[in-house]
């Protein structure tokens, strides 16, 4: 088998309630060899973000949709060719990690969202997923409705027009539904054609001042290296525009924390390239889409146990401000997500977790207006004017996706 080397060029999420099936269609679709993408690093980014690539590929000379494959090769001998290569993010169903899914959210183009035809639609997390494309603004989505090897046909069709009911009015209202068993490898190539049809690889524009959303950072060196043989930090993420090259300088921010005559203040980091991994490949350069990870020359303390996640890297000057505190517009959802309970207004004094790019943090409300307030933040993020937040707020024991936030300034 030769292995695909094609970075991928289109991040497509796998979202939808837990036990739908999600890693088990990640699976069906990126076939054995993604489990050879196992080095440390790649493994580590994919626990907390679940990648994988996939190459989508086409028989010659036959009918849609059977032309559609992850094969290289069927039975009889025809070779099949490449389309291209996705990276699949597959976010984690369990709630508690909604923070994750929005992270990770802020990563995709595209998103397949994964309903079981076992269980009546929606479940909490399927409305959580959805609400969080709505509020990131993914538009491009196909709908797998899976397990339909375990229901006869009336509950199929009956799941189906559920599905159909619980989308109308959202952003995937258009979205094709296609019946699937990921288990069983039923209709893969619908899906496939579907995929193709409705999440295509973003237009990018050549010259772009490159820009990553950092979701992890490791220090790669195993205790006792002396310092001649210490390798730079090692950030993890997408890149959402531009290009990387070996070598290049790059900035982070909000960048590190720095105390000086009693004040504490974040200063970006400025360093420089040292090596560059796509898939499971060192390169020479790397352009949007799929996982990378950056071996820099930044002190690797600095980039030990993901401190760097939901930092923005990229061309030195062109990065956005670093903010501790900024205003938004206020979008509330009209009832909390997985309750029943109507969202309150925000009120001055209340802590929110707040998400944006793949930065998670804390704010405390300063001043709360009907349709916007003003936050300050525990840690600081970097984001231009117009960024998306998703605002949680606490109810109970956790936090709670309540509305989405635009960033005024
Ligand atoms: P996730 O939590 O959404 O990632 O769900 P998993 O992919 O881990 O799947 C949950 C369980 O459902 C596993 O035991 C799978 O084997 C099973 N499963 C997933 N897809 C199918 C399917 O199409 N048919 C059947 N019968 N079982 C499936
Ligand atoms: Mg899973």
């Amino acid at each position: 088998v030769t292995q695909e080397t094609t970075q991928p060029e289109v991040n497509i999420g796998l979202v939808g309630h837990v036990d739908h099936g999600k890693t088990t269609l990640v699976q069906a679709l990126s076939g054995s060899w993604t489990d050879q993408h196992s080095e440390e690093m790649k493994r580590g980014i994919s626990i907390r973000l679940g990648y994988a690539d996939a190459t989508f590929r086409k028989f010659p000379d036959t009918d849609e949709p059977e032309c559609y494959t992850v094969e290289e090769e069927r039975p009889d001998g025809t070779k099949s060719d490449p389309l291209r290569t996705v990276s699949f993010v597959d976010a984690p169903g369990h709630e508690t990690l909604m923070a994750t899914m929005l992270s990770g959210a802020s990563l995709m183009d595209g998103a397949v969202l994964v309903v079981s035809a076992t269980e009546d639609v929606p479940q909490s997390q399927t409305e959580e997923h959805l609400m969080a494309l709505d509020i990131i603004g993914i538009e491009n989505i196909v709908i797998a409705q899976n397990k339909v090897d375990l229901v006869d046909r009336d509950r199929a069709v009956d799941n189906y027009q559920q599905i159909q009911e619980f989308v109308e009015g959202t952003v995937a209202e258009d979205a094709p539904i296609v019946p699937i068993s990921a288990q069983q490898g039923v209709n893969m190539d619908l899906l496939i054609g579907a995929i193709e049809d409705e999440i295509p690889t973003p237009e990018r524009t050549e010259g772009e001042d490159a820009r990553m959303y950092v979701a992890r950072s490791f220090d790669i060196n195993r205790p006792g290296t002396t310092w001649e043989n210490l390798s730079g930090g090692v950030i993890g993420g997408s890149l959402v525009a531009g290009e990387f090259e070996n070598g290049d300088e790059i900035q982070l921010r909000p960048g590190r924390e720095v105390e000086e005559g009693g004040k504490t203040e974040w200063q970006s980091i400025e360093t420089s390239i040292r090596s560059l991994q796509a898939g499971s490949e060192n390169v020479d350069s790397v352009t949007p889409g799929g996982l990378i990870g950056v071996g820099t020359g930044l002190d690797p303390s600095l980039a030990k146990g993901d401190a760097l996640g939901g930092q923005v890297a990229g061309t030195p000057g062109s990065l956005p401000p670093t903010r501790n505190d900024f205003e938004m517009d206020v979008e509330l959802l009209d009832r909390v997500v997985g309750e029943n309970d109507e969202v309150e207004e925000i009120s001055t004094g209340e802590p929110l977790m707040l998400t944006v790019g793949t930065a998670t943090t804390v704010g405390a409300v300063t001043s709360a207006r009907t349709g916007e307030c003003e936050v300050k933040l525990k840690r600081p993020v970097c984001a231009p004017e117009g960024a998306k937040i998703a605002i949680n707020r606490r109810v109970g024991a956790r936090w709670r996706l309540i509305g989405v936030g635009t960033l005024t300034e």
